[in-house]
């Protein structure tokens, strides 16, 4: 992830002209210091959260009376999930300014990855955690610089975007953190910086058209190949996506670097006129790049492209981490650099040991974002494995909950926050592992987001979901008089863009065979019922590829629980998955396939939620 351009107050004494080692080294001093004190930060920041909250209905319907110490707080105020406050943020979307949640006014919505009821989660931010988030990325560089040096002497080659953006029926803006972020000034007017000068220029990132923004970001990385010293994108699905763009595109793209215009098909003006300005022909760099491109195999193209590139700064963890052959493949195993640990609800940490295997990588809570819980896993509090929803907490564990210093090396837990923008002891839903500590700080391994059974990119499938999905394509086989047995599914990345894979497994008592135009409507109607963030990914971001429906002969399912039976499996527990990652798993399901579907057209995708089209 880019870094924060602007320096932070916190930090910066010297009105924003300190030199960059001056910079580097009050940040890691920042570092040092926040987290040496990370009990009296984390304390001090619920005293300011809850003192500048007094009069926010939210908290005084659970009678916190002004109070701003742990103990009351934690004794009054539950802890909850995004369903527990719907209503109350229902009520901000349609309009109602007073403090329901937060003092301060709510400036927007940040819509998550994460869905309810099938749509994107709303956070309501306010004008000053662009602050926080800024702060965070400033961070980034001088961490960064102890491990790689010299990262001022060339350019950052990454695939940024912005994404749709949509009103509430009250009139606030309601988009995405990372397009709220790069719209804002704390992007778009960075000063000067050599950590943060990137090959792409800021319109071709606001170019809201994927296509044209993607294409003139690859012309312009490709253009000042040698300046590129490292290349990225938020997670790794979408820098394999650039990857692969460069390989359906680069006849074109060869085309507008040897005559220097841009292909008539980015057609925004402002993007052509960015370009334009600097592009100038160059004939030996189209020769260059054709005949790397041209090569029959495509391993090792990063570092064939981008001679002097020293590492790839991209999210593997968590599911990411499917991508990491793929990359792996194409760069010639240069470093994977994950940064940081952010979401909509609020930006928590990041790596301090960037060179780490990604297997290996943990991040450090920074105390200043907001005020962190953690809830212990593995016990009767809502996360019993993979498949549970979350369910309240009783009163008694409300209490259990432990703080950012008194968590345990080893031990799992939820992640609850209370932030500056009026969540209190909210559930974000990710899994972490403590790892170690830097100073009093807890540092993470990412282990899992709570429920999810599928993803290719941002989108987020849990069981429930994929059931009811299944279950409304499954009636297209009733007329048939065919049942649907037994399936599961699985996340294929083998392909780019990844899709998902259903595996079927069905009796058909009537006369008539199933005709595939059948099948493939069940395709459809599954991805019809599947969320937003999946459709938007299918429709808009084309980051997902078509969904598939693979037939597998009768006793399949059998032979997977033998299979499961000769690991160790329970008989009296055994359950068929719902979802397979295991290689010789999918094997056994794939020699078994006797023919397969794909989903003929996209579903219907809007921006927005489905309730504000009306
Ligand atoms: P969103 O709210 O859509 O921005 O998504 C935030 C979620 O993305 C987090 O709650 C995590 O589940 C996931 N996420 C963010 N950063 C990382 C990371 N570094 N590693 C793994 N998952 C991450």
């Amino acid at each position: 992830m880019p870094e924060a351009p602007k320096n932070i107050p916190e930090f910066d004494c010297c009105g924003g002209s300190v030199k960059i080692y001056d910079k580097n080294r009050k940040a890691l001093q920042f570092i040092e210091e926040v987290t040496s004190n990370a009990d009296e930060v984390q304390k001090q920041v619920l005293s300011e959260i809850l003192s500048r909250s007094a009069n926010v209905e939210y908290l005084q319907r659970y009678g916190l009376d002004g109070r701003t110490d742990r103990e009351t707080f934690k004794k009054v105020v539950p802890v909850v999930t995004y369903e527990d406050l719907k209503p109350d943020i229902d009520r901000i979307a349609n309009g109602d300014t007073s403090p329901i949640l937060c003092s301060k006014p709510i400036s927007e919505f940040l819509t998550s990855s994460g869905t309810s009821d099938g749509e994107r989660k709303l956070m309501p931010t306010i004008e000053e955690e662009l602050q926080r988030r800024s702060l965070l990325y400033s961070l980034l560089m001088p961490v960064m610089n102890q491990f790689v040096p010299g990262l001022d002497k060339g350019k950052g080659m990454y695939f940024l975007f912005i994404k749709s953006e949509a009103k509430t029926p009250g009139g606030l803006v309601a988009r995405p953190v990372l397009t709220s972020y790069y719209k804002s000034s704390h992007f778009t007017d960075r000063p000067h910086d050599p950590y943060t000068n990137y090959t792409s220029p800021n319109e071709t990132i606001l170019c809201p058209e994927p296509y044209q923004s993607m294409y003139s970001q690859l012309l312009c990385g490709l253009y000042q190949n040698t300046k590129v010293i490292r290349v990225g994108a938020v997670f790794a699905s979408g820098f394999i996506r650039a990857i692969k763009f460069l390989e359906k595109h680069w006849h074109l793209l060869c085309n507008d670097i040897r005559t220097g215009t841009i292909d008539p098909i980015v057609t925004d003006p402002t993007v052509r006129e960015a370009v334009m300005k600097f592009l100038e022909p160059n004939p030996k760099l189209a020769d260059f790049v054709e005949a790397e491109c041209g090569k029959d195999s495509w391993r090792g193209i990063i570092i064939r492209l981008w001679p002097n590139t020293k590492y790839i700064d991209v999210i593997v963890t968590g599911t990411m981490s499917q991508y990491i052959p793929t990359l792996d493949y194409y760069s010639n195993g240069l470093p994977l650099v994950c940064t940081m640990y952010a979401s909509s609800e609020c930006y928590f940490g990041l790596n301090l040991n960037p060179l780490s295997e990604p297997s290996e990588v943990s991040y450090t809570l920074i105390p200043t974002m907001c005020y962190y819980e953690f809830l212990p896993v593995n016990r009767k509090n809502g996360f019993t494995g993979s498949f549970s929803k979350p369910v309240s907490l009783e009163e008694k564990e409300n209490q259990d909950l432990v703080d950012l210093v008194d968590v345990q090396l080893g031990q799992e837990y939820e992640l609850v926050v209370t932030t500056y923008a009026g969540l209190y002891r909210y559930r974000v839903g990710d899994i972490l592992r403590v790892a170690g500590f830097k100073n009093k700080a807890p540092q993470f391994n990412f282990v899992c987001r709570k429920n999810v059974v599928l993803s290719i990119d941002s989108d987020k499938t849990d069981e429930v979901e994929l059931q009811n999905a299944v279950k409304n394509a499954a009636n297209h086989l009733m007329s048939f008089d065919a049942t649907l047995n037994e399936y599961t599914s699985y996340a294929d990345t083998s392909t780019i863009p990844g899709h998902y894979v259903l595996y079927w497994e069905i009796s058909l008592s009537g006369e008539t065979s199933i005709p595939p135009s059948i099948f493939e409507d069940c395709c459809l109607t599954v991805e019809e019922s599947l969320n937003s963030v999946y459709r938007q990914g299918r429709v808009q971001d084309k980051s997902i590829g078509p969904l598939e429906i693979k037939i597998v002969e009768s006793g399949t399912f059998d032979k997977l629980m033998d299979y499961a039976l000769s690991q160790g499996a329970s008989i009296n527990q055994y359950k068929a998955p719902r979802c397979v990652k295991y290689a010789p798993i999918i094997k056994l399901l794939n020699s078994r396939v006797v023919a397969n579907y794909f989903s003929p057209k996209c579903p219907k995708w809007v921006p927005g939620h489905k309730q504000w089209c009306t």
